[in-house]
């Protein structure tokens, strides 16, 4: 057997995996959850199908046209073993070595917790049994995916293991049970197998976070200035607000902060490029983790955009908001007064709400253009025309529709209750600061620069070339 350490995905599909499948034996070493789907599929493709078992007379169902026999007896009839027992119980292994030196042991255990262990589940068994050939796969499926056929979301059979040929042997049948491989290299990979099945939605985690600091910041926020404050000074009780006004300002003001959070890695990254005078810098960690969860802080903008658009629809039905109007049309009516129709505040809620349609229009682009069957079907080109071009023109308009809403009440001293500005000129600061910031990259000079160390071209430092003609020139004396 050839020493194999390959760290790239290489898919293991051979052409004669694609023949009909013989009647080779396989073993499986445990009836249990795991054991007893992946034996079904085993016979499905047509294995012969062989259990060991401590209780080889009185273990669970098994599937029909399997054989049960005590693990010695099972070992000495398959070439490939499949151990689906929990690794705390792999001591009983260590006394049937000579029954498995030679052959191929597929360890598709998983832990409870990172780093229950000091090594991986299968570099363990490798050192139990060191005359056969571990090869970690299969711990990715679950038994009920396993059971019901390989869906969209478990094609993936992720493997690795020190021996070419055992992992050949083992692609090889899961690509009979239908899934595609991806060979993770050495069996040194095994703990990164391990740790797949142990993690939840690791690149949402940070936008969560961000979101939910930021919606209970605004959401405080927001409270003291419409809630507490008119109840403290003109003993008005404002609390019904919280249900809808108040969840109408939180959620577009986090949605439009979120949305610049997006853009905002992506301007630093190029300051800091034209800073540094080349891209084959590494970015600092910070920044590429940032980067890394712009397309999950996106999809969590245009959700709270969505919120938005659906609460403000309902205005016109609002007990508060119905209220108001035939209040204000009766005391008309009472006076015997006309309001005047004003052009200027015609002028400016439509265009307020014109730049709000377009701006959500645009998010919801984004978002399906984010949605994997789509992206998959554009170029690069095209994705980043989408992402980056009409990402910045969503960010253009849904900033130009807030300074709409605000219009002339950023000069207006009652608008800033407590002294403190009300919570969507808060929101501004950021989108505000990324469109100039992107602005000033769009400058003819700036952009060319870009474009230049984006291609490869590097800026030399004056100090380092001084310092290399002088040690040129020490060799040549040498
Ligand atoms: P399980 O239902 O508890 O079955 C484990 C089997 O191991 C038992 O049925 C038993 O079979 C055998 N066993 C138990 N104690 C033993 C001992 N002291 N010595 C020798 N054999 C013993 O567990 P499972 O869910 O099938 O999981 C098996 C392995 O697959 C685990 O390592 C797990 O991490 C991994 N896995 C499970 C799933 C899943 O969805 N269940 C998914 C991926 C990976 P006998 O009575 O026949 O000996």
């Amino acid at each position: 057997m050839s020493e194999e350490v390959k760290p790239e995905s290489v898919s293991l599909y051979s052409v004669s995996a694609a023949a009909t499948p013989e009647q080779e034996a396989v073993c499986i070493f445990g009836t249990g959850d795991l054991g007893r789907s992946l034996g079904q599929r085993l016979l499905q493709s047509g294995y012969r199908l062989v259990y060991g078992s401590r209780r080889p007379h009185s273990c669970g169902p098994i599937p029909p046209g399997a054989q049960v026999m005590s693990h010695e007896i099972a070992a000495r009839s398959a070439s490939l073993v499949f151990v689906c027992v929990h690794r705390e119980h792999y001591d009983f292994l260590e006394t049937l070595a000579p029954h498995l030196k030679g052959k191929v042991l597929v360890d598709v255990s998983n832990n409870l917790k990172k780093n229950m262990y000091p090594e991986a589940n299968a570099e363990f068994l490798q050192r139990l049994i060191p005359g056969a050939h571990v090869v970690k796969a299969f711990n990715t499926l679950s038994a009920w995916a396993l059971q019901n056929g390989p869906s969209d979301a478990n094609r993936q059979v992720y493997l690795c293991g020190n021996s070419l040929e055992a992992k050949q042997a083992v692609a090889e049948i899961a690509t009979k049970l239908g899934f595609n491989v991806q060979d993770r290299g050495s069996l040194s990979a095994a703990r990164e197998l391990e740790d797949f099945p142990l993690q939840l939605f690791p690149e949402w985690r940070l936008p969560m976070r961000l979101t939910i600091g930021l919606t209970a910041f605004f959401f405080f926020y927001l409270l003291i200035r419409d809630v507490i404050f008119a109840y403290v000074n003109q003993g008005k009780d404002n609390s019904f607000r919280i249900m809808v006004s108040l969840a109408n300002k939180v959620f577009p003001i986090v949605s439009l902060i979120l949305l610049s959070l997006c853009y905002l890695p992506g301007v630093i990254a190029a300051f800091l490029q034209l800073y540094r005078g080349t891209k084959y810098k590494r970015f600092p960690d910070w920044l590429d983790r940032w980067m890394l969860c712009r397309k999950q802080l996106g999809l969590i903008a245009l959700a709270l955009a969505s919120l938005h658009v659906l609460y403000t629809l309902i205005i016109p039905i609002r007990y508060y908001v119905r209220f108001r109007l035939a209040a204000n049309t009766i005391s008309q009516i009472k006076e015997n007064k006309t309001s005047v129709f004003d052009t200027t505040m015609g002028w400016r809620t439509d265009s307020y709400y014109s730049m709000g349609i377009l701006g959500f229009g645009l998010y919801l682009l984004l978002g399906i253009a984010s949605l994997p069957s789509v992206s998959n079907a554009l170029s690069w080109r095209e994705f980043s025309f989408i992402q980056s071009k009409l990402g910045y023109l969503t960010l253009f308009f849904c900033t130009f529709h807030t300074y709409l809403y605000g219009w002339d009440k950023f000069l207006f001293i009652s608008s800033f209750k407590w002294y403190t500005p009300p919570g969507y000129m808060l929101c501004l600061v950021v989108p505000s600061v990324v469109l100039l910031l992107k602005l000033l990259l769009l400058l003819p000079c700036v952009d060319k620069s870009l474009t230049r160390i984006r291609q490869g071209w590097e800026r030399t430092d004056p100090e380092d070339d001084s310092k290399k003609s002088l040690l040129a020139k020490d060799c040549q004396k040498l």
